[in-house]
């Protein structure tokens, strides 16, 4: 199952179950139109429809979910089955978009050229979105640099100022390091925060480096492929 975001559903039928949608076929992997006809609606929480994808004719089934608010029915989330195949993007990508709109667009455009199976385009795409998130984050001197040697110089930027941060936080007289003199006070969004700061860090000092080492020794190892020939 896979939740399906509002903006795909164009039109609705009168009970707020979707009667257009548009979005990437799970099959296909095509941006395409939906039109479920028919809705079963299974007691008053769920209501499921197929229909056929416009451009391989593969089902996919939907699952709407409804709810019962102040006496109105109306619909809630949206789930689609089977799940797609294709890459999902970030987590926090909101985060990336802060730092620059255009790089949160540069990296979405990325993604979907990759989901479109426009090996090529999406790879010049990121190397586009490499490019502009060292201008970004390297001083003034060092943005005329070629990629390499931007991403080189990236080292150099202030990569511990987090860590820092955090340190303050649990110190004796820090937000954290007061409440750990009193365990039984501890509350709910207390322990919530505390366990959030360190899922962060591990994902920070631990996992980060760790998955991209992986990554690194499966680009060591992979088989080079043989070039294309022009005519082929
Ligand atoms: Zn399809």
């Amino acid at each position: 199952m896979q939740l399906v975001h509002d903006k795909h559903v164009h039109t609705r039928f009168s009970n707020g179950c979707p009667q257009t949608l548009e979005l990437v076929c799970p099959h296909c992997l095509k941006e395409s139109s939906f039109l479920p006809k028919s809705w079963h609606e299974h007691g008053r929480q769920v209501a499921v429809a197929e229909a056929p994808c416009s451009r391989c004719e593969d089902n996919v089934l939907f699952l709407q979910l409804l709810e019962d608010s102040n006496g109105i029915h109306k619909a809630a989330e949206l789930y689609l089955h089977p799940p797609s195949t294709a890459r999902d993007s970030v987590h926090g990508l909101e985060h990336l978009a802060a730092l620059s709109g255009p790089l949160g667009r540069t990296y979405e455009s990325a993604l979907k050229l990759y989901n479109q199976t426009e090996w090529g385009a999406s790879a010049l795409m990121v190397r586009h979105l490499l490019e502009g998130l060292a201008t970004r984050l390297l001083p003034d001197d060092k943005r005329d640099l070629s990629l390499p040697r931007q991403l080189d110089a990236l080292a150099e930027v202030d990569l511990a100022a987090p860590l820092r941060d955090i340190a303050g936080l649990l110190a004796p007289d820090g937000s954290f390091g007061r409440e750990f003199a009193d365990e039984a006070a501890i509350d709910q969004a207390t322990a919530g925060q505390l366990l959030e700061l360190t899922e962060y860090l591990i994902a920070y000092l631990v996992v980060l480096p760790g998955a991209m080492a992986e990554l690194k020794s499966r680009i060591a190892t992979a088989p080079v492929p043989l070039r294309r020939s022009n005519t082929g």
